[in-house]
């Protein structure tokens, strides 16, 4: 049965109507979802037994099984089981400024980057909406927190996924519900062009990051497949034209890899290629994996230097929950083949 959580209010309002409920109603029920985190219909008091029992026929409130979790001071990496047994990962992370959580768009990944953990996994399927929602519901409960920014940065290519998460992004952003601003929330892509372009005529104020980290084709095509369907040429144009219709700055995202784009060289060809424009160039240390071909960069400073000479925004990621293996590019939910 459907999940409750895959709605907007909007898609629960014409649902309501359509059935012989009321609009009003729609709100009510969020409300109970949302802010009084109600998991039976039959415990939303405010409701008729008529549109209780429509309700309870059409949809499950469901909830996901905490499979695991692991816990570092700031960093708590949970494993969930979905209804059809698939296994999702998501990690919650405690700043100063509120509480992040990283979310997953996909069971497995087909994006397949060399230096990734999670496309190691072949995708298996996309995640509903309520598969992604659950999590924060999920997190919240168990910790007694609340989360005030969303990445979605786990498993998977969000665009390669994209109604169900703008669908997404739209209900955890509804105003008087989670009410997680557009601002806090974050999507990144490894690079699929033709859904930046669709994007950029997203309404909301979404921050977009790209994962680039290669100033040339050649190593880019080596290290992300993807940059041999969309080149960097193409990537970059799809940036300008989202710039310039959104009048947002974009993130871009650099994994440092020792000895592979960490040369001085790569630094100054990556500030040509970015130079005047609205953006700013996060470094990521990376986070070492069970490939021992890859390793964290020594020169993360030095190539920040060059950038930041070079007139660049340039910051350089704090690294989180590596020692749970709930670092960027570790998730993977290893007990499914391990
Ligand atoms: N598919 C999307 C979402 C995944 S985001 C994307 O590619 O953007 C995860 C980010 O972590 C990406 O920038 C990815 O390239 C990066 N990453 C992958 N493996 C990593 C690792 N071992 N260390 C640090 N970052 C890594």
């Amino acid at each position: 049965m459907e999940s409750i959580y895959n709605l907007k209010l909007n898609d629960l309002e014409n649902f309501l109507i359509n059935n012989g409920g009321k609009k009003y109603q729609a709100a009510q029920v969020f409300d109970w979802l949302y802010k009084k985190r109600i998991t039976k219909f039959k415990d939303m008091t405010n409701l008729n037994k008529e549109t209780i029992k429509l309700l309870e026929l059409n949809f499950q409130i469901d909830e996901l099984e905490i499979v695991k979790k692991q816990s570092a001071e700031q960093t708590h990496k949970y494993l969930f089981k979905l209804s059809d047994g698939s296994l999702i990962e998501a990690v919650l992370m405690m700043h100063n400024y509120g509480n992040s959580i990283c979310v997953s768009s996909q069971v497995g990944c087909n994006m397949g980057c060399l230096f990734c953990e999670s496309g190691k996994l072949k995708k298996v399927r996309n995640l509903l909406p309520s598969e992604m929602i659950l999590p924060i519901l999920m997190i919240e409960k168990d910790l007694n927190l609340r989360i005030s920014s969303v990445v979605i940065m786990g498993i998977g290519e969000p665009f390669d996924n994209y109604l169900n998460v703008i669908k997404f992004i739209e209900i955890i952003n509804e105003p008087k519900y989670l009410s997680i601003g557009a601002r806090h929330i974050t999507v990144s892509t490894c690079g699929v062009v033709p859904k930046i372009k669709e994007f950029s005529d997203f309404p909301l104020q979404v921050n977009l990051a790209i994962s680039f980290h290669a100033p040339d084709d050649k190593l880019r095509s080596e290290l992300m497949k993807i940059n041999k369907v969309y080149n960097i040429a193409e990537l970059i144009d799809s940036i300008k034209e989202y710039i310039l219709k959104t009048n947002r700055r974009v993130t871009i995202e650099y994994v440092m890899i020792d000895n592979v784009n960490d040369k001085d060289e790569q630094a100054k060809s990556l500030a040509k290629l970015f130079k005047g424009l609205n953006v700013y160039i996060n470094l990521i240390p990376y986070n070492e994996t069970s490939d021992p071909s890859f390793k964290k960069s020594k020169r993360i400073m030095q190539f920040y230097d060059i950038l930041k000479k070079e007139n660049i925004n340039v910051t350089v990621r704090r690294e989180f929950g590596g020692d749970i293996d709930a670092a960027c590019g570790q998730l993977k939910a290893k007990e499914v083949n391990e």
